[in-house]
């Protein structure tokens, strides 16, 4: 059976919505010296809203109502905010007969007349729509810390939507108290550069790595690896890997049920304050069990 001390510290951790559950939440955690941090539900709320529709060609109307059955099968949080704008629009979107996501990237859908794309400027540029008529607004609105989703049909750009999500009230206090640790803090996400240093510096987090697919997610914290061990702290399907190979990982209760599995710690709370407290528990635990 664990020692008394794991008992103990699991019981304080238990009091704060902390899960600590593995050897690892207890003798691995008080040694990290990088805790890297997802960014969409992890470091912020996980709930974008849509602020902007620009209209490239066609109609506001028909560029919410594809946009919208594009995304009515997705479950990722961005797909979710542009179904519920369409919807508060009164859009009407047409059949959907055929619908394929790439994670990281966006999602295609076949409707009656052809194919729509709805996904990150990158995603419709690799699918051969040209947006560089749009390229300066896309950057202003990444600048100003916006997640940009453009939508295309039939190899044409129609438009663009820019969603923001907001940082966790306590997010920047959580990083505070980790740096004041020493420790290295990391933002890693799929989202845009802008975007993500525009959050990051509000969290003040002052390392980024963006853009990142989610095959690459682990192998990021492979490398940060290099320089001691590390843990991951994510929300989503994506993050599972990267969980699996930090030397911690740390699910937000709020997460998908994969993340959650892959964790050694579950912050049940969705407080991201947990961090520096679970923290200062397996350092307790450990030292009492000497
Ligand atoms: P994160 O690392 O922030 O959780 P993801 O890896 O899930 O982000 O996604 C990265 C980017 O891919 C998003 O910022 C968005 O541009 C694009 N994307 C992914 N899925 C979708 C979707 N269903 N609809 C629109 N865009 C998407
Ligand atoms: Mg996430």
């Amino acid at each position: 059976s664990a020692p008394l001390s794991i008992v103990r510290g699991a019981g304080e951790a238990a009091e704060h919505g902390i899960l600590m559950r593995t050897g690892e939440a207890f003798q691995g955690y008080r040694l990290v010296d990088t805790v890297v941090l997802d960014k969409t539900g992890t470091l912020t709320e996980g709930r974008p809203v849509v602020r902007e529709i620009e209209v490239f060609s066609g109609s506001e109307a028909e560029l919410v109502a594809l946009a919208a059955a594009a995304e009515a099968s997705s479950e990722h949080p961005l797909a979710q905010a542009v179904v519920r704008a369409a919807f508060a629009r009164g859009a009407v979107p047409p059949e959907v007969t055929a619908f394929e996501a790439s994670p990281g990237k966006g999602v295609t859908a076949r409707i009656a007349d052809g194919e729509v794309l709805v996904g990150s400027p990158a995603f419709l540029e690799g699918q051969g729509i040209d947006l560089s008529p749009a390229r300066a607004r896309i950057a202003a609105l990444e600048e100003a810390g916006r997640t940009v989703v453009v939508v295309g049909r039939n190899g044409r750009a129609l438009g663009l939507l820019a969603l923001d999500d907001r940082l966790r009230a306590d997010a920047a206090q959580a990083v505070a108290a980790l740096r004041k640790e020493g420790l290295r803090t990391v933002l890693l996400t799929g989202d845009n550069e802008r975007a993500a240093r525009r959050i990051a510096a509000e969290a003040g987090i002052d390392e980024v790595h963006a853009g990142v697919l989610p095959d690459g997610k682990a192998e990021t914290v492979r490398r940060l690896q290099a320089a001691g061990p590390v843990a991951m702290v994510g929300d989503g399907i994506n993050d599972a890997p990267a969980l699996m190979q930090a030397n911690v990982g740390v699910a937000m209760g709020g997460g998908t049920d994969i993340a959650i599995e892959a964790a050694d710690i579950i912050i049940l709370s969705n407080r991201l304050a947990a961090l520096p407290l679970a923290r200062g528990i397996s350092r307790r635990s450990y030292a009492k069990m000497l």
